[in-house]
């Protein structure tokens, strides 16, 4: 299951991002998930909720494929599958976006000062 190993990874990385600001609690986590991927999103959804503490929500943003044309330097979203540039013809194109998963940003809930406790 590759989504869940992915879900593990990513719960890694929000625990010590939540450590280096000190959070209570993370309340949403927010993940860009590009065609190219390789990601279900459906399944990583799945998997996160699984793994992750109660509470804590999963957000994907889906990109889109964008591609850059070495002929012409013209930049495009890919739609269907079609790696041509729609400004020169050109197949020799470059994808630029959409062939990773990323953590964009985590909502924290900050210690609450008052109620801390060393
Ligand atoms: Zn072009």
């Amino acid at each position: 299951m590759h989504e869940i190993s992915l879900a593990k990874t990513l719960l890694e990385r929000v625990d010590r991002l939540a450590a280096e600001h000190a959070a209570a609690a993370v309340e949403e986590v927010r993940v860009r998930v590009g065609p190219l991927s390789g990601v279900e999103p459906g399944l990583l959804s799945a998997a996160f909720e699984r793994l992750a503490p109660a509470g804590m929500k999963l957000a994907i943003e889906l990109v889109p494929l964008r591609a850059c044309c070495r002929d012409c330097a013209g930049s495009f979203d890919i739609e269907r599958c079609c790696f041509r540039c729609p400004r020169c013809g050109s197949t020799d194109v470059e994808v630029v976006e959409g062939d990773g998963f990323v953590l964009e940003n985590i909502t924290i809930r900050p210690l609450d000062p008052l109620g801390a406790v060393p």
